[in-house]
């Protein structure tokens, strides 16, 4: 899992620095993030000196073309700063940000989400919510600031939680209404303005299958960069009636599924928090 990889794995303090000819360049456009990807399907990206020889036509939003982004596994991430144009390579494609889960590349999987958020933090920034002028970086941390107001903007990470409700030997799993393609996962939901994490799951269990719950307990937090999140597992239990009310707007189904049969379309892919909570559930390891 994502949130297993060793502490320290990344090092996000912020470095203003000029990349290295052999430093990876994560380049965006649109959707979809510039990878190269080997006949075992596993995952690269172009270093500096690749982008240097392509980026000369490519969108800029400011003058230095890249950013620093941060270090993992001892390899320096920076970002193309703008809409990145066609690679002079071949053996480079786009490929939707949304779909880069390769529990091969795990370490490059987890450096692509964090990338991903972090320059759709920028994209959003480049001018001042406050008054509407250019922002500029600052000198010394990931903070982007207004020159004309003073307006300090940092980055932004929004709080969600992800909710393994069980009935006894039963674990409600969901499919999204919102997805194109089906697939199980678990009641979850953003945290709002003004309310705990564990509020939070109560009140969307309440609105998405129309259930109470008691026993609410923490189980693991995991960055899930590619909405912009930190995602929070809680399991929690069913308080009273088990009749599912589905609000159709957000789920397309919830149902309860014991420990013993769940569907092996919901097995752990070895990357989210969401398949990792229904596999120990399976195993009967949540907590109590
Ligand atoms: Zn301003």
């Amino acid at each position: 899992m994502i949130q297993d990889l060793e502490f320290g794995f990344l090092d996000n303090q912020y470095r203003p620095t000029a990349p290295s000819p052999q430093d990876v360049v994560v380049c965006v456009r649109g959707k979809d993030i510039l990878v190269c990807r080997a006949d075992d399907r596993s995952l690269s990206l172009p270093t500096w000196q690749q982008v240097l020889g392509w980026g000369a036509g490519w969108e800029r939003w400011f003058d230095e073309p890249v950013q620093y982004a941060f270090t993992l596994q001892e390899v320096r991430y920076f970002l193309w700063m703008g809409k990145a144009g066609d690679p002079a390579d071949e053996r480079y494609a786009y490929e939707p940000a949304a779909g880069l889960r390769e529990p091969r590349s795990m370490d490059l999987c987890f450096g692509l989400m964090t990338a991903w958020h972090l320059y759709n933090w920028y994209r959003v920034n480049r001018y001042c919510g406050n008054c509407a002028q250019p922002t500029v970086h600052d000198g010394k941390e990931r903070m982007m600031r207004c020159p004309h107001c003073g307006n300090l903007i940092f980055p932004r990470i929004a709080p969600a939680v992800i909710i393994g409700l069980t009935h006894g030997d039963k674990l409600m799993l969901a499919q999204s209404a919102l997805l194109a393609r089906k697939r199980y996962g678990l009641l979850a939901g953003f945290v709002e303005i003004g309310e705990t994490a564990e509020e939070a799951v109560a009140r969307e269990v309440m609105e998405e299958v129309g259930l109470k719950v008691k026993n609410i307990r923490y189980y693991k937090s995991q960055p899930w960069g590619i909405a912009g999140n930190l995602s929070i597992g809680y399991f929690c239990d069913l308080d009273g009636e088990d009749a599912v009310h589905l609000d159709r707007s957000e789920l397309s189904l919830a149902e309860w599924y014991d420990r013993d049969a769940l569907p092996p379309e919901a097995a752990d892919d070895g990357v989210s928090l969401t398949r990792e909570m229904i596999r120990i559930f399976g195993e009967g390891k949540e907590p109590k």
